[in-house]
């Protein structure tokens, strides 16, 4: 059976949880690294774009791997996560309906960005908590999925 994964997610945990793996110390903008900005457009809610005093417009994806893409964050989260666990990129593509050459294009910048928490060198006390919190955060998304889908099971058994 096909498992319907991305109905299963909440977009605004999606959201909130690739927010913070992007951007472990908090959204700053791109230009000016400041974070006085204000919410521009939210015609995509939960993604929001937002414009800095400096006058940038930009959103959470501005400067990432997923820089203007138009996939919601759920789609996004399963496809983080799939890079993650190492599910092989053909098998990704097709169950998620995403190309290939574009999934291989990710699974490249997250290695560089080591977005999905792989540890870097020379780690501080801050960074080591950062690691916490995103493992934390990644961990309370897992049993939040994990609740969905026994209640998605459980309506099947009936
Ligand atoms: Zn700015």
């Amino acid at each position: 059976m096909d498992f319907p994964l991305l109905d299963l997610l909440d977009e605004g945990a999606c959201y909130d949880f690739l927010v913070d793996a992007l951007h472990p110390a908090g959204l700053r903008c791109p230009s000016c690294g400041g974070r006085r900005y204000l919410v521009h457009r939210a015609h995509r809610e939960p993604v929001l774009d937002y414009r800095c005093g400096c006058g940038r417009v930009f959103n959470a994806w501005t400067g990432t791997a997923f820089q203007g893409t138009q996939r919601s964050p759920a789609a996004l989260v399963v496809i983080v996560r799939g890079i993650a666990q190492g599910t092989p990129t053909a098998q990704l593509a097709r169950e998620l309906g995403v190309r290939v050459g574009q999934l291989r294009t990710w699974r490249l910048e997250f290695e560089k960005e080591a977005v999905t928490g792989i540890a870097k060198p020379d780690r501080s006390a801050a960074e080591d908590l950062e690691q916490l919190r995103r493992e934390n955060a990644k961990l309370k998304m897992e049993i939040e999925i994990s609740k969905k889908a026994a209640i998605y099971f459980a309506r099947e058994a009936k």
